[in-house]
């Protein structure tokens, strides 16, 4: 079989496959070019409002309708039941010491609860990736895309008018040629290893590991009555992206509506070495039994799927882009699991490559673009990165790493509520790393974490840099790390976003069901 197309892209995850569709929008002839086939598990699962606020945007600005209910947990459960699910009301964190049970502080000092939107209606959501991918596979495929699965890709090279793809299906050799080839295959993927790119390492993140699977019958902490007694939480604790949080790694937790839950642990190489990591269940069972409480929460779960082991978690590219190619930022990069960064750095580098798709195809500025994507993607990538390196670094203290997740939320829900109130150009790059005051500030205050600064020097370097971009009350101590969404916060916060409280107003009772008023 041969072909020729405008676009060719590596990869059907949704990365792929929405690039795929972006494409198909933009008027180019696609053909989508993925080695397995769905369904098929694929981890990274956790969105969160910025990714989701993106994804609505790619829908409305490429048209894309049946693709928008994904967009939220309301929606999505009215539109697609059969698309396998989890509600991710907010980002939930306990701290741990390595031996004893979850203490549950008074003063909730060892947890803190962010509450992602205002109910289920508008809330976040897991994507069950078996059933999401592969629903939007179908989509690109319909939408005219020419998709090609259990397609082994031999050779990608340089030709007269873009590049050659050799490859075999089902063996037959396919003879396909491209003028634009976009990788979506993952860290080191189809384009790094054609080309041969160089990759490097985050200076300060540590080579973790990553062990994971998906499980049954894992325990609600709410139903274990360890939690404290006393307070609402902002909301159902576990109807979140739930993290154990520990010296030397983490464990996320994540449930879908369909009985599974996803869970796994990334731990830094010292932590990874004593537990064995690459022996799969019985380290994961090693690593339970220094967390009693996380040991109660899996005491009847069950693996159904072999575990997964990854001997080294984070990856960079040298390289993102080059004449007629480039590398998603999912592609070009990973940092963590931690903060759920993967979708909105992928989503925005879609959102780039979709534009210049759609105005520059075939003009000298395509290029230029493109040169942009990849100075923007090492960027948003960077900035993750040292977040991230920061947080692992205080680990064994629970409120300084509280206080450096702040960063994140700020810039976070200043970026969402900026391109809710239509000002996108505020909410700038991912966790504003391109804010003159907030970027710097941000990396200083990494930095004081990483280099052993003194905690309380830390703590009040990060109120200073979080207090421009706050619009949902993380300066508020009377909280004690737990922040429902509260209206009072972002009318409090207006000027920030340079809006009137009827905009405000506008916007929260956009997100508010039909029969709820804002308060
Ligand atoms: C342990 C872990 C946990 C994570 N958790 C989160 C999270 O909670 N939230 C979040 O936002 N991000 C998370 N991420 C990141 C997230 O996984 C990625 O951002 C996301 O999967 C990117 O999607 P994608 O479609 O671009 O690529 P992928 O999901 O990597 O899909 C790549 C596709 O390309 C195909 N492929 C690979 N090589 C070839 C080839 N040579 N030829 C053809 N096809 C090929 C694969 O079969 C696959 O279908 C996590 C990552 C890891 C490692």
């Amino acid at each position: 079989m041969t072909g020729a197309f405008d676009v060719a892209v590596i990869g059907s995850g949704f990365g792929g496959s929405l690039a795929a569709l972006l494409a198909r929008r933009a008027g180019r002839s696609v053909v989508l070019l993925e080695r397995g086939s769905h369904p098929r598990f694929a981890i990274g699962e956790s969105s969160s409002p910025l990714a989701n606020l993106l994804l609505e945007e790619l829908a409305d600005r490429y048209d894309l309708p049946r693709i928008r209910p994904l967009s939220a947990w309301g929606t999505w459960q009215r539109t697609y039941p059969q698309v396998g699910c989890g509600l991710k009301r907010g980002f939930t964190f306990y701290g741990h010491e390595a031996g004893k049970p979850f203490r549950g502080a008074p003063d909730r000092s060892d947890q803190l609860l962010v509450a992602a939107s205002p109910n289920d209606e508008v809330a976040d959501t897991h994507w069950y990736r078996p059933d999401f991918d592969g629903f939007l596979a179908r989509e690109a495929a319909a939408e005219g895309a020419e998709y090609l699965d259990r397609t082994a890709i031999a050779a990608i090279t340089p030709g007269a008018s873009g590049f050659d793809i050799e490859a075999s299906r089902a063996g037959r050799a396919l003879r396909l040629r491209a003028r634009f080839v976009i990788d979506a295959s993952g860290p080191g993927g189809a384009l790094h290893q054609a080309f041969g790119l160089a990759s490097t390492a985050f200076p300060d993140l540590p080579l973790t590991e990553g062990l994971f699977t998906h499980f049954e019958n894992v325990r609600r902490l709410e139903e274990m009555g360890i939690l404290p007694a006393t307070g609402t939480p902002p909301y159902p604790p576990d109807d979140a992206a739930l993290h154990h949080v520990f010296d030397g790694g983490w464990i996320w937790v994540l449930r879908f509506h369909n009985g599974v839950t996803s869970a796994g642990v990334a731990a830094t190489p010292a932590l990874a070495r004593q537990l064995r990591l690459s022996e799969g269940a019985p380290a994961w069972r090693r690593l339970l039994d220094r967390l009693p409480t996380v040991r109660d929460q899996f005491a009847n779960a069950r693996p159904t799927l072999p575990f997964v082991h990854r001997p080294r978690l984070p990856f960079r590219s040298r390289t993102a882009a080059g004449p007629g190619w480039t590398l998603l930022p999912s592609a070009a990069a990973f940092v963590d699991p931690l903060l759920s960064t993967g979708f909105p750095l992928t989503l925005l580098g879609l959102a780039r490559l979709g534009e210049a798709m759609r105005s520059d195809w075939g003009r000298p500025a395509f290029e230029q673009n493109l040169r942009r994507h990849e100075t923007r993607t090492f960027l948003e990538v960077d900035a993750s990165a040292l977040l991230v390196s920061a947080l692992y670094a205080r680990f064994d203290d629970f409120p300084v790493f509280a206080a450096l997740t702040h960063l994140y939320f700020a810039a976070a829900s200043f970026a969402e509520s900026a391109r809710r109130l239509g000002r996108p150009a505020l909410s700038g790059a991912f966790l504003s790393a391109d804010h003159p005051t907030f970027g710097p500030a941000l990396a200083r205050c990494c930095r004081m974490a990483l280099d052993g600064g003194d905690r309380d020097d830390v703590l009040a370097a990060v109120r200073q840099a979080v207090e421009p971009l706050d619009v949902i009350g993380l300066g508020d101590a009377s909280r004690r790390n737990w922040y429902p969404v509260d209206p009072r916060d972002l009318h409090a916060a207006a000027h920030k976003l340079g809006a009137t409280h009827g905009e405000i107003d506008a916007m929260l009772a956009s997100m508010m069901p039909a029969e709820t008023s804002v308060p």
